[in-house]
């Protein structure tokens, strides 16, 4: 029996066409394989970039990408109301790195300068000073759980030049970076949480390096994934691998 939705998880891979650096496709796959392995029914949907966004789904994940891919990404996002409609209605939406400047504000293109995003969460992104690249270790904000447990530190991998503000109203998701940048140089912290939207600037993919985090999107969904673990024994060595090559 499943506790997704009507039948089955339905997961939206927004724009692979234009937005999937890094492996961050990955996520698609790591949020797949624990709810499968929980028993329940999966739907993906991959969604390319001349395709209308459906707003139906339980979660959608959007990637990174370089600044011309990014640029056409927002251009069709702004048009096609398909995420604004789910965000609002309460889906759970993970972004990373451009796929979490374009949820702010604004961010920056080199050719074009400042360009508006989609404005789902109050957050702003500027040309940074330097390009943030390498490994990063950040502490979760000790306000998110699952299970009612605190989640262990993110680790993942940035590349980017963008450097992101959160406005007064909205949490870091990494509220103590110790290793790398996050939302950029001098910020201190990575990422974002307003509801159920979250953005990061880990790759990694970020899903299979921090299960928690897959498993507090999936609680977000109601899926309820405290209430079956899943052997992890995979993505603990993996994780295990990539902090201590930081000496975290
Ligand atoms: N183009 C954006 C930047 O450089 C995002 C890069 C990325 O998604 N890896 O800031």
């Amino acid at each position: 029996m499943s506790a997704f939705g009507v039948s089955a998880l339905r997961i939206v891979w927004i724009y692979p066409d234009l937005l999937s650096t890094y492996g961050d496709q990955g996520n698609a796959l790591i949020l797949a394989y624990r709810a499968k392995a929980r028993g329940h029914r999966v739907e993906r949907v991959d969604v390319r970039s001349d395709q209308a966004v459906p707003s139906e789904a339980d979660i959608y994940l959007i990637g990174g990408g370089e600044d011309r891919p990014q640029r056409l990404a927002a251009e069709r996002l702004r048009r096609d109301p398909g995420l604004k409609r789910a965000a609002q209605r309460g889906a759970v939406v993970l972004a990373v790195c451009a796929g979490f400047q374009l949820m702010g504000h604004a961010f920056y293109d080199e050719q074009d300068g400042v360009l508006p995003g989609l404005g789902l969460i109050d957050v702003t992104s500027h040309r940074g000073t330097e390009r943030c690249v390498g490994e990063v270790v950040a502490d979760v904000d000790a306000g998110l759980s699952v299970g009612g447990k605190p989640l262990p530190a993110l680790t993942g991998f940035e590349n980017h030049m963008g450097t992101t503000l959160l406005g007064s109203g909205v949490k870091p998701l990494g509220a103590t970076v110790r290793v790398g940048h996050g939302n950029g140089a001098g910020t201190g912290v990575d990422g974002a949480h307003v509801g159920k939207i979250a953005g990061t600037y880990l790759h990694g993919p970020v899903l299979a390096r921090n299960p928690a985090l897959a498993d507090l999107l999936l609680s977000w969904a109601d899926g309820d994934p405290a209430a079956s673990p899943v052997d992890d024994a995979w993505a603990l060595r993996l994780r295990g691998e990539r902090l201590t090559a930081v000496g975290a």
